[in-house]
């Protein structure tokens, strides 16, 4: 079961909760998959179940088609938020750190043909390995916040917060508009354009804003 971990020492009793995440929040990664920019944010869930801990190499599905990364700036819920307005939305987090938003594209492209739910390319075990967390007042300028993957030594996903579609703050207040949010809830930022296919022996880093690197890699 995965535990919240934090690196500068604070202490976070609460279990993880429900991933939300957002789709398509950075123009760029709309436009290389095809996709419309969206003019309302795509909100989906994943559960508990699919979260591992990055700092751990991870196996991903075989079998399924392809297995996409996209990295994302995840934030850690502190306190329980409905309704709250994008003024104080910072308040409410408790952590920043890392996310991979593991996608089976292959399950998706064919869910999205039909119209049906995408839970399958998405919420499935294993699905979405998490950085262990810092407190938020590690990053000063919280509208510029960069995270870059590399895979192999190879930069292939590089992005920063001023590129997002729907803001951090403008993220949690719409989100808690439908979903209470509770402490021990993820949030996942969206993506940045460059997402590709992940294969066993990979080696990734991970890094957040000169502040988080994490060393990873696929096993089977
Ligand atoms: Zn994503």
């Amino acid at each position: 079961m995965f535990q919240h971990q934090f690196i500068n020492g604070a202490v976070f009793d609460y279990p993880l909760g429900k991933i939300v995440a957002i789709g398509r929040n950075y123009a760029e990664h709309a436009k290389e998959l095809n996709n419309p920019i969206p003019t309302e944010p795509i909100l989906f869930i994943k559960p508990a179940t699919s979260a591992v801990d990055m700092h751990q190499s991870f196996s991903i599905p075989q079998g399924k088609g392809a297995v996409h990364h996209e990295l994302e700036i995840a934030l850690l819920i502190g306190k329980t938020a409905k309704n709250i307005t994008e003024q104080n939305a910072w308040d409410y987090v408790a952590g920043i750190g890392l996310g991979l938003d593991l996608t089976l594209r292959d399950v998706q492209d064919k869910l999205k043909e039909k119209g049906h739910p995408w839970e399958k390319a998405k919420a499935f075990d294993g699905a979405n390995p998490l950085s262990h967390w810092l407190l938020p007042s590690a990053i000063s300028d919280k509208n510029n916040i960069s995270l870059q993957l590399t895979k192999n030594g190879e930069v292939k996903q590089s992005g920063n917060s001023n590129m997002m579609i729907t803001s951090i703050p403008a993220l949690l207040a719409y989100a808690s508009s439908f979903f209470t949010l509770q402490p021990g809830d993820v949030v996942m930022t969206g993506t940045p354009a460059g997402v590709g296919a992940l294969n066993v022996g990979d080696k990734l880093l991970a890094e957040l804003h000169n502040v988080l690197r994490v060393n990873t890699s696929i096993e089977c």
